[in-house]
């Protein structure tokens, strides 16, 4: 598993994030009843978004601010988090768990494929 700087805490994923950003628009204003933004034609086209801001995971639902899918955690730490949300019961010690950790992960990766 290749480390990036968010990921999903719950199902581990990285590439189902969602953050909602700020962005400037152009206000179109042809008549009255009829005022429309455009992102594509704002002057300044930047994502403003910080640690505070919403983010969600696509893959499981998990919906947070951005700063709980940092991927700050030790691996230990996140792969008991993804075999409690696949509902894989694991050994309470550390040592134990890491003497397993081929077993764990091959049930964690067929549970991954069913969810699929
Ligand atoms: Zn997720």
């Amino acid at each position: 598993m290749s480390k990036s700087q968010y990921q999903c805490p719950q199902c581990l994923s990285s590439g189902t994030l969602e953050v909602i950003v700020k962005v400037s628009a152009k206000v179109n204003q042809d008549d009255i009843d009829n005022i429309e933004t455009d992102i594509d034609e704002a002057k300044d086209s930047s994502h403003e978004w910080d640690q505070n801001s919403a983010m969600s995971c696509t893959n499981c639902g998990c919906f947070n601010v951005s700063s709980y899918f940092e991927n700050d955690r030790t691996p230990i730490e996140s792969f008991r988090t993804a075999l409690t949300y696949y509902g894989i019961a694991a050994p309470q010690s550390n040592e134990e768990l890491m003497s397993l950790e081929y077993s764990y992960l091959k049930k964690l990766s067929r549970a991954v494929e069913r969810n699929k």
